[in-house]
């Protein structure tokens, strides 16, 4: 079974992503552009959050009005880069319970090696939206989704900027029944494993590193 994929092709979207993709743009513009574009993935990747009825009244009459009422969300950034889709998605579900992975890529075997972890406890009842802006390899993605289903997630979402074919296909070997929300599949990775075209090492875009 291979998994679903998909790509938001909204033209605001895809106009943002180009600002961001292009070497000349600053810091602060890429950290405000990845805030704007995550709130846009968020509407989407939310999109079938089911809804019950709940009578209100407006200043007019009463109404039965339509109302979240699906399992609680958990947003799980893998860090560092995750937190600027993070950003994002906080200003659109302000209560939404977040949760931390760290992980960093081995320069030369490119596994992902954990530094943090930490989850909310109450995590096996709600849905999971794991962040991250590249899919590259999908080393890190494996690592963090297998982490969150071992302590008891079940229902869980990918969201990421950019993805690799490579690392779409091997996320989905281990994870098929976890979809992928991406806003572009790059052409494929370069042999450090970055993601071509690509827009080069998001953290370091984000935070301004290098
Ligand atoms: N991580 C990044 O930040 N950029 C890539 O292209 C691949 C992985």
């Amino acid at each position: 079974m291979s998994g679903k994929v998909n790509v938001i092709d909204h033209p605001l979207v895809q106009h943002k992503l180009s600002i961001m993709r292009n070497k000349k743009t600053s810091t602060a513009k890429f950290r405000s552009l990845l805030a704007e574009i995550s709130m846009l993935l968020a509407y989407e990747v939310t999109r079938d959050l089911p809804l019950g009825k709940e009578e209100i009244e407006t200043p007019m009459t009463k109404m039965q009005a339509p109302v979240l009422s699906g399992k609680k969300l958990v947003i799980v950034s893998i860090m560092r880069a995750g937190q600027g889709i993070l950003d994002g998605f906080m200003r659109l579900m302000p209560s939404a319970r977040v949760g931390h992975i760290g992980l960093y890529r081995d320069p030369k075997t490119h596994i992902a090696v954990e530094y943090y972890f930490k989850l909310p406890q109450d995590i096996a009842t709600r849905d999971v939206i794991v962040v991250d802006p590249m899919l590259a390899t999908g080393h890190s993605a494996v690592a963090a989704v297998d982490r969150i289903k071992g302590v008891g997630a079940k229902s869980l979402k990918f969201v990421c900027l950019l993805a690799a074919p490579e690392g779409i296909s091997y996320f989905h070997e281990y994870h098929p029944d976890v979809p992928v929300f991406t806003t572009s599949i790059d052409q494929k990775l370069d042999d450090h494993g970055y993601i071509l075209p690509g827009l080069g090492d998001a953290g370091d875009r984000l935070f301004g590193t290098k």
